[in-house]
């Protein structure tokens, strides 16, 4: 399809959530027979197809009618050298981590692999109409760079790094401080603001690094603008215990990140399924998000995550898919499964279809600090989205065919849609994935 100079007008039912539905009533907006305006890469405007084909007689209609519009969807967790070892049941985090994950990140070391690796979870983002991510490299500098050049070239919004450890890892995973600094800084200098590339500064998680590794991480937040930090928190009973050994100076999991300015407003701090009330007041203040991953946290076995006590406390919260502990990259999936565990944990919030489309959407692009460039379709904006149209004989199909009102049809996709019904995904207005059953248009 070639853009006429008024844009392209694409028309289809279309929802989104410009606002924090936690917060406030009626986020989510939506349009029966909706229009997205498209001009140069950015969103003109978003509203009634026929008020927008009227002012704006310029643009190039796009019929897509029978499919959906939404935002990109936005995952703030997840391990690029995990791709391979998705599926692993059975195990709980430091057993898994053990027997399946560090293993496997140690063939990152083979550059060949690690590019090929990079690709295909790259092309499994896209093609699960994630937009933007918050990704944790490898441990290797070369296979990080790979994931960068990855991104890059598909166009996908990305914030990754070097993942940082010093200890109780595999050797071959350890870099001296030294080495993490160098390394990163060069990395950061390379990749860093470049296009859609964020660099966001990883480590591993408190067990694997030492003070001096933190240090270092708070010397790479301090000598560079804008940067992220991403790391682990308050994941399983076992792995908190073992802080605690390990810590004996820091009453709880969160001070050994604050100890060394870890936990600001620029961090993406995942699971946190076990916090103390101290923790979440102090998560709040700081502004620091945490990634909830809803299917890692059930696969393995690490409990139901605390979502009241994280919204009512005032804790930023957004979702993340978690490959490879997780179960897979859908994030219309994880949207589903903090709704199914929601349901039947002991205090859990009861979360609509507003709250999944949010927390899969703007929530993470605010917790990218992105807010203002991505996550809903508010005029200004990158045009970030994704086309979804169920296949014609499935059982998504089968509902919208009957179901009118729109936030029960977005409840449906959420339920029933897989990448199966994912069509085309758009960065800034540029695809960067279609289906190959896509319609010709
Ligand atoms: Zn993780």
């Amino acid at each position: 399809m070639t853009p006429a100079s008024g844009g392209e007008l694409l028309r289809a039912p279309l929802f989104h959530t410009p606002r924090n539905p936690f917060r406030e009533a009626r986020a989510l907006e939506s349009y029966a027979d909706g229009g997205l305006l498209i001009h140069e890469g950015r969103i003109a405007a978003c509203s009634d197809y026929a008020a927008l084909s009227a002012s704006h007689p310029d643009a190039a209609t796009i019929d897509l009618r029978g499919g959906f519009l939404l935002p990109g969807f936005v995952d703030t967790h997840t391990h690029f050298p995990q791709l391979r070892i998705l599926g692993g049941l059975g195990r709980s985090l430091l057993d898994w981590l053990e027997r399946c994950a560090l293993p496997e990140e140690a063939r990152m070391a083979d550059h060949t692999h690690a590019c090929r690796i990079a690709r295909a979870f790259v092309r499994s983002l896209a093609a699960h109409g994630t937009t933007t991510a918050c990704v944790f490299g490898a441990h290797f500098a070369p296979a990080t760079a790979a994931l960068f050049e990855a991104a890059q070239s598909a166009g996908l919004r990305m914030a990754a790094g070097q993942v940082l450890s010093d200890r109780r890892l595999l050797p071959e995973l350890h870099q001296t401080p030294e080495r993490a600094y160098r390394e990163s800084s060069l990395l950061i200098d390379r990749f860093h603001r470049q296009g859609r590339l964020l660099y966001a500064v990883t480590p591993r998680f408190a067990l694997s690094t030492s003070e001096a590794m933190l240090e270092v991480c708070q010397t790479l937040l301090a000598e560079h603008e804008e940067l992220r930090l991403q790391t682990h928190i308050n994941e399983n009973a076992d792995e908190i215990a073992e802080v605690a050994r390990a810590f004996p100076g820091a009453p709880d999991y969160l001070t050994v990140y604050e100890k060394f300015g870890l936990a600001g407003p620029n961090a993406i701090l995942a699971h946190n399924v076990h916090p103390t009330n101290s923790e979440l007041e102090r998560l709040a203040s700081s502004r620091a998000t945490v990634a909830h991953c809803p299917s890692s946290n059930a696969a393995l076995g690490s409990g139901l995550f605390p979502m009241k006590r994280h919204i009512h406390a005032g804790v930023r919260v957004a979702l993340g898919a978690d490959v490879g502990g997780g179960t897979g990259f859908g994030m219309l999936k994880e949207g589903l499964q903090a709704y199914l565990l929601q349901r039947i944990a002991p205090d859990g919030m009861l979360l609509d279809a507003g709250h999944l489309l949010y927390l899969s959407t703007l929530a993470g692009a605010e917790a990218l600090g992105l807010g203002k460039e991505t996550g809903d379709f508010h005029a200004g904006k990158s045009a970030d989205f994704v086309y979804l149209r169920p296949p014609a004989a499935s059982p998504l199909a089968a509902v919208l065919e009957r179901e009118q009102e729109s936030e029960r049809m977005l409840a449906a996709i959420f339920t029933l849609a897989g990448a199966e019904s994912i069509q085309e995904v758009r960065v800034a207005g540029t695809v960067v994935y279609r289906s190959a059953n896509a319609e010709r248009r």
